[in-house]
């Protein structure tokens, strides 16, 4: 017999909320329980690098980097393995180095390059592997063969095709039917496939297209096989979880799923596809002035050129504040909203920079939100009321209570990967060096200045500074500043 009271405690504690998320395979929110772990592993289809990404380009990434951040603090820094690849074999990028003029390797390390330095402005963490398509030509080719051998793909005219009526439960992930699309099929039907579904796994290359040697002629693999060669060959099957952009659902991932449990020979297993990734997440998509974003209609936004002129963080807190699976509007108001949100949070940081934080964890409701299939937008409510009792405690004078908000403000805004830089830096805003210098000039003679009451050089100083755009705010640490607008 227990102790009631001691029961009644122990009831009370606060259980760890375990981590759910949506899979699409399932359609419901599901409990995540890794494979091992001591070794979860994620994957995350990543840019075709023939240009720069456009800013839906970066929602995955980003989602998926907050997921990584919770699964770390979870299993572990070291127990995460995050995996995403980079498409460098692609028509795409065989065409803009054939308009170059230049080797396809060029184009693809150039357009790499941009895509890192962008990721790293929006606070994103390099994965641990970074799979390349043309390091793993071998592993492509052979599971091709394997696919081959156990009778579910045929060569046909120097292509190899996978034949989806091999594969039982082809459609499965996406909710297709094979019948349903054969009968709705209004595709084109290249002469050598069996069924207009067939996928290509390798296709030869066109005269003066980089080429690869297989059983089967010189050329290249398909799209899709890429990705299970390589989770195979890098992070071993089945993986935990298996991420992209809603859009892959289908074909991409129903034709990896079919590739990778049909490399095996499970193609009549029914519950094989479990053997190739455990869960399956998809962010939704993102929409520019609620139009779809695409060349044609001209509203492709750069990341590249975005970030040039609004902080990274900024763009990351507007790709955080909607759901994942939810769409994303982007617009002016977003962005002006989400810097007004960083500015609130900031300002609360900065007001209690003398006070020393007493944890470094989050509060319950925090991780409620966020581990509750990645609820974005109610961790970032908990950031909020944080922020608020910040306020509260410094008005108050309350500084034990400020000192553990701070310190939970901190690190739950660590798992959304926001709110790391220095408030006082951030509020100043990104200025030109010279500039800066100059304020702070200025500043220290308004101190010197007000100190000496001297009122009309005080003045004078305040009309230079507003002639800069600079406005001030006089706060308990001495003023801040930022430019206007
Ligand atoms: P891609 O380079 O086109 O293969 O796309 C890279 C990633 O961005 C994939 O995971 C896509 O699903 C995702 N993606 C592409 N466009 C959007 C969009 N408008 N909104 C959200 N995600 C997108
Ligand atoms: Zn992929």
């Amino acid at each position: 017999m227990g102790d009631p009271a001691r029961i009644a405690r122990k009831l009370k504690a606060p259980q760890p909320m375990p981590l759910t998320i949506h899979d699409t395979l399932q359609r419901e929110k599901r409990v995540f329980e890794p494979r091992d772990p001591g070794r979860v592993t994620l994957y995350v289809c990543g840019p075709t690098v023939y240009d720069y990404a456009h800013i839906g380009n970066a929602r995955p990434p980003v989602v998926f980097d907050v997921l990584v951040r919770l699964l770390r603090r979870t299993y572990g820094a070291d127990k995460v393995i995050y995996a995403r690849n980079v498409t460098d074999v692609d028509d795409k990028i065989n065409a803009k180095a054939a308009k170059e003029g230049v080797p396809i390797g060029e184009v693809t390390a150039r357009y790499e390059a941009a895509y890192l330095e962008d990721m790293a402005r929006l606070n994103v963490s390099p994965p641990d592997i970074a799979p390349h398509v043309t390091d793993h030509m071998a592993a492509i080719v052979a599971q091709i063969g394997a696919i081959m051998d156990h009778g579910c793909a045929y060569a046909a005219e120097g292509h190899v095709l996978f034949d989806v009526s091999s594969y039982e439960t082809y459609g499965r992930l996406s909710g297709r039917n094979l019948d349903d699309m054969i009968a709705g099929a209004r595709v084109e039907v290249a002469p050598y496939k069996k069924n207009p579904h067939d996928f290509v796994l390798w296709k030869p290359s066109k005269e003066g297209e980089p080429s690869w040697p297989s059983p089967w002629g010189e050329g290249r693999p398909g799209w899709h096989i890429e990705c299970s060669a390589m989770i195979e060959e890098t992070l071993g099957l089945p993986i935990d979880i298996h991420g992209g952009g809603i859009d892959l659902v289908f074909p991409h991932h129903e034709n990896e799923i079919a590739q990778g449990v049909c490399a095996h020979g499970h193609a009549h297993e029914a519950g094989a596809h479990a053997e190739y990734s455990r869960y399956w997440m998809h962010n939704g998509f993102l929409t520019m002035d609620a139009e779809k974003m695409s060349k044609s209609l001209g509203n492709v936004l750069l990341l590249h050129d975005l970030v040039q002129s609004i902080p990274g963080e900024v763009v990351r807190w507007a790709l955080l504040s909607a759901h994942y699976r939810q769409p994303l509007d982007w617009n002016q108001a977003l962005l002006e909203q989400s810097r007004k949100s960083l500015d609130r949070l900031y300002g609360a940081l900065h007001r209690a920079a003398a006070v020393e934080s007493t944890t470094d964890a989050p509060p319950a409701e925090f991780l409620k939100a966020i581990e509750d299939d990645l609820n974005t937008p109610g961790a970032m409510a908990v950031l909020f009321s944080l922020s608020s009792e910040i306020e509260r405690g410094m008005t108050a004078g309350d500084t034990a209570a400020v000192a553990a908000a701070k310190g939970q403000l901190v690190a739950s805004a660590a798992l959304l990967g926001v709110l790391q830089s220095d408030p006082a830096a951030w509020l100043e805003g990104d200025v030109p060096d010279d500039l800066r210098t100059e304020v702070e000039a200025l500043l220290e003679q308004r101190a010197a200045a007000r100190a000496a009451k001297d009122w009309p050089e005080a003045d004078r100083i305040r009309d230079r500074l507003n002639a800069l755009s600079v406005v001030v705010m006089d706060g308990p640490q001495g003023p801040t500043w930022r430019l206007k607008g």
